[in-house]
Formats: C-alpha cells, sequence, structure tokens
C-alpha cells in the first residue's frame, strides 16, 4: 500500500539528494568530473567537512520555501475566503528567501513578512540558518525579487526561462496532487513570479502536475503523459513540449546516456533541466544509478539532479533511497518535517468543503 505522506517526504528528500549530489560538480563540465572522481563520474555524496553533512544548494533551500509559502497561503486564504496562492503565501516566502541571501528587502514594508505567521507557530523556516547561507542564489530570482514586483503570467516579469521556476516546483504537484491540472496552474503561477518566459514557468507547471500524478499512482511515462495532455492547453507550450517528447523518445532507444543527455541540453534553462531529469528517471529505474545519470554532465547539475530526485521519490517512495544518504543530507530534518506538515495540510485543505467551493483544492 502506497503512503502518500511518504511519498511526499521521499519526492523531497530525493530531491535534496540529487541537489547535493550534483552541486558538487555544479560548474564542472564532464570531462572535469571525470578527471577528478573516476570514469565513472561521481558516485557518492560529497560530506562537507566543516558541518559533516553533505550540503545542498538553492535548488533546496527555494523549494523549502516554495512549502512555506503553500502553507501561509492556505492559511490566509481559507480566513479570507479569497486569494491565490502565489500572490497569498509563495510571492511573501520567495520574499523571505530573499532576504535569507541579502539580508534585505525590496523596501521597509516587506520585513513585515518576517514576522512569524500563524501557520508557523511552532516553528518557523526561518529559524533555520542554514537557509540563509549563500549557496549559489540564481541571478533572475534575486533580480526579479529585488524590483518588490511580483511576476505574473499575465504580466511577466521578464523573459528568463532559466531553470529557478521550475526547480522549486515539487511542493505544488504534492501539495495539490488530487486535482493535477490545478498543480498545473498553480506551478505555472508561482514560477512565473520570477521567470516571465512562458518555457521557464510551463515548465514548472509540467513538473507540478507529472509529480501530483506520481502520487496519485500512475507511473513515471503515464504521469509525463498526463502532463503533456494539460500543457498543450496552455500557449507558447511548443518549446516546452518539444523538450519532454526528446526526452520520452531519448529514453526508449539505445542512444549512449551520455550522448542522449547532451542532445537534451545542459539545464540551464528550464525545459532542458526538465527533459535532462525525466530523461533519467524514465531511463534507469535504479534510485542511485539514475541520481548519478543525473548530475554527471556539462551543465547544471544540481537542477538536473534536484528534480530527477523529485520524480523518483515521489514515484519509488523511501525504501529505494540508499539510507546512508538519507542520513547524510543537510537538513533532513527540516525536510522531513516540512513535507510532513505539507502532506497534513493538504489532507486538511481537501477535506474542508467550504474551503473547496472559495479557493479549488
Ligand atoms: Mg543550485
Amino acid at each position: 500500500m502506497r503512503n502518500k505522506k511518504d511519498l511526499f517526504i521521499s519526492s523531497l528528500l530525493g530531491g535534496a539528494i540529487g541537489d547535493a549530489l550534483g552541486y558538487s560538480v555544479e560548474l564542472m563540465n564532464l570531462g572535469e568530473i571525470k578527471s577528478k572522481f573516476g570514469e565513472q563520474g561521481i558516485t557518492d555524496l560529497q560530506i562537507n567537512q566543516a558541518i559533516g553533512k553533505a550540503i545542498i544548494s538553492d535548488d533546496t533551500q527555494m523549494t523549502l520555501f516554495t512549502a512555506d509559502g503553500l502553507m501561509w497561503a492556505y492559511d490566509r486564504c481559507s480566513q479570507r475566503e479569497i486569494g491565490s496562492y502565489a500572490g497569498n503565501g509563495v510571492y511573501q516566502s520567495y520574499l523571505r528567501w530573499y532576504y535569507t541571501q541579502t539580508r534585505k528587502m525590496p523596501t521597509e514594508d516587506y520585513m513585515f513578512w518576517l514576522r512569524r505567521q500563524p501557520h508557523e507557530e511552532l516553528d518557523s523556516i526561518l529559524d533555520y540558518k542554514q537557509l540563509f547561507y549563500q549557496r549559489a542564489p540564481g541571478n533572475t530570482c534575486l533580480t526579479a525579487l529585488s524590483s518588490g514586483q511580483m511576476g505574473t503570467m499575465e504580466k511577466p516579469i521578464n523573459n528568463s526561462k532559466g531553470c529557478g521556476g521550475v526547480m522549486r516546483a515539487a511542493p505544488v504537484g504534492l501539495f495539490l496532487h488530487r486535482d493535477p491540472e490545478h498543480a498545473f496552474r498553480i506551478g505555472a503561477e508561482t514560477a512565473a513570479i520570477t521567470h516571465g518566459h512562458p518555457t521557464g514557468y510551463l515548465s514548472a507547471g509540467v513538473l507540478a502536475a507529472l509529480i501530483a500524478e506520481l502520487i496519485n499512482g500512475k507511473n513515471i511515462i503515464e504521469s509525463a503523459m498526463s502532463a503533456i495532455k494539460i500543457l498543450k492547453s496552455y500557449t507558447n507550450h511548443q518549446e516546452t513540449l518539444s523538450a519532454i517528447e526528446n526526452a520520452i523518445t531519448l529514453s526508449n532507444d539505445n542512444t549512449n546516456t551520455e550522448i542522449a543527455i547532451g542532445k537534451l541540453g545542459e539545464g540551464w534553462i528550464a525545459e532542458e533541466a526538465l527533459a535532462i531529469a525525466l530523461y533519467c528517471a524514465l531511463k534507469e529505474s535504479d534510485f542511485r544509478k539514475a541520481l548519478i545519470m543525473a548530475v554527471n554532465h556539462d551543465g547544471d547539475s544540481d537542477s538536473t539532479g534536484s528534480i530527477c530526485g523529485n520524480i523518483l521519490g515521489a514515484y519509488y517512495g523511501m525504501e529505494v533511497i540508499p539510507k546512508e544518504w538519507i542520513e547524510n543530507i543537510e537538513l533532513q530534518d527540516l525536510i522531513v518535517d516540512m513535507s510532513s506538515k505539507l502532506f497534513n495540510i493538504s489532507e486538511k485543505a481537501y477535506s474542508s468543503r467550504s474551503f473547496k467551493k472559495r479557493v479549488k483544492v
């Protein structure tokens, strides 16, 4: 029997592990990775001697702020009887992330959002000093948030399709798993806060819908096909669609995996990061081998590792994740705790009929 709460946890832990594995080699090309780690490339988490754990990067930090923002939005919307996830919690939580990285807010007024909120009475995400460490934060996210304006699909904040929107979208798919179309829309809306190019936010919608379908019990290819069907209903979807279709086609043929990943790109931009992660998850069913495949390439290894880990974790569950990887990941307790809370509130939101009527859950 699949335990959904466990799948929430394993999706976010899997993402954090892929992020940490890739972060060690984020700025190396494949040749450099092999000359440092051997012909197989990097195959194990690198323990940071100062803290005794494998360190996570901005991908996992922002993923946790997405989870925080969704729970915040649920709390605010259920009280005010109106509102959207992006504008009522996720944007505010990304401003919190901006503060952790810069110790600034766009204006003084925004300092309000650093105060403890009702959804975090016992424990706040801002209590964790590790989230204040700079782990190669994305410039697009920093610049967009510094403007004090919230980007939307209708009013794009910029024309970026960097992978910063998709890499943090998994919690949306978990939280809204019962309605994959809604998950897609909220995934895209929350990515559009900082990434204004359609491919930048539609890739996040695809990941959210795909994760939702995995939680609902579909397998990876079935989930991808369902996400593609939803994607096609949005305008300007061709680029994202083409990247995902290439990933699926390559996963079904005998192309050497390094060559196949090279054909899909480097992952610095959204559709490539999603395509590489999906390709690895489809090509290799062993969690460890799939994540190793997802980070050993020329490009943005932590983001492709992170997205691949989110997918694998949501499908296969906790039992496939190597125990030593779980034990060695930085912020393991917070990740488990936030995933559990996200599950509990997702269940609560679904069972609240009056809330469902007002804010479609
Ligand atoms: Mg990163």
